[in-house]
């Protein structure tokens, strides 16, 4: 074995870019043969249910949720690094996190959407934004996760500064800590999206992002890491929208296929990773 990726896409803009995302993005992984999971916000669900019904039993793209209307688990404070701005600032960005009473009610409504549509809920969540520590620092907020069916989560989303990139010596852990020994995270390594690596680095003429995503590939490839990956379905309206994405995407599986790095769901990471814990205690 020579490293994992979980590679994990925000479907949320529940309107044409989530229509085109699915439109372009399914025949893609379908060609490339790499199981995806896609994160829905129960919003996005509700509104194309005729398109996502259809991907509730698909072998390779698996559904799982990104809360109901995007609300943020916790308050990200991010120091902005010197000399960058970040959607609009300098020096520090603050966006606040909701309540535990909205917490639990959009948490509640989205699984409501999921048992309508696809028949089950969600078991993985991914938090809007990612938080530094995700909820580690977090009981109260555990508890309501936990409540709410879910056993995996992407909520470890920033570093230290609550910025990117996440580092990868950080790897998958269970919250046993906390007292729940069988909720995972996965993190979400590195940079967010294309979009993010661009506001972060600041990339000089011919620097793409396929390019620092293969660097990428060769460290979790050399030191049999986890690669918790993220994407989004925005600006996916129209192939050629899609194709800023797609292009990338085809571009790092294909890399990291011939360096020899699996590709897993979240529930297949899961059911492996709970399996050797269960070995451990
Ligand atoms: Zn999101």
């Amino acid at each position: 074995m020579t490293g994992t990726i979980l590679f994990g896409i925000d479907v949320e803009c529940a309107n044409e870019n989530t229509a085109g995302f699915v439109e372009y993005a399914t025949p893609l992984f379908h060609e490339l043969a790499v199981p995806v999971t896609w994160y829905l916000t129960g919003k996005t669900l509700e509104r194309y249910p005729d398109l996502f019904r259809p991907l509730g039993d698909d072998p390779l793209i698996e559904l799982q949720a990104h809360t109901y209307n995007h609300i943020l688990l916790k308050t990200v404070l991010m120091r902005i690094p010197e000399g960058k701005t970040i959607h609009g600032n300098q020096g520090w960005y603050l966006q606040p996190g909701g309540s535990l009473e909205e917490i639990d009610a959009d948490l509640a409504r989205c699984q409501d959407v999921f048992c309508q549509v696809l028949d089950r809920p969600a078991t993985a969540l991914t938090g809007p934004w990612g938080y530094y520590r995700g909820l580690g620092d977090r009981l109260d907020l555990l508890e309501i996760v936990y409540r709410h069916g879910f056993r995996v989560l992407r909520t470890f989303g920033r570093n230290v500064d609550d910025a990117q990139p996440v580092p990868l010596d950080w790897q998958p852990f269970f919250y046993a800590v906390q007292g729940y020994p069988d909720l995972l995270e996965c993190l979400i390594h590195d940079y967010q999206d294309d979009f993010y690596w661009e506001a972060f680095v600041d990339p000089q003429p011919g620097q793409t992002y396929a390019d620092h995503l293969k660097t990428v590939v060769d460290k979790v490839a050399d030191e049999n890491l986890i690669w918790s990956l993220d994407s989004h379905d925005h600006g996916c309206a129209t192939r050629a929208g899609f194709e800023k994405k797609g292009s990338w995407f085809r571009e790092l599986i294909t890399y990291a296929k011939r360096r020899g790095i699996r590709f897993m769901s979240v529930s297949q990471f899961y059911a492996e990773q709970n399996r050797s814990r269960s070995t451990i205690l």
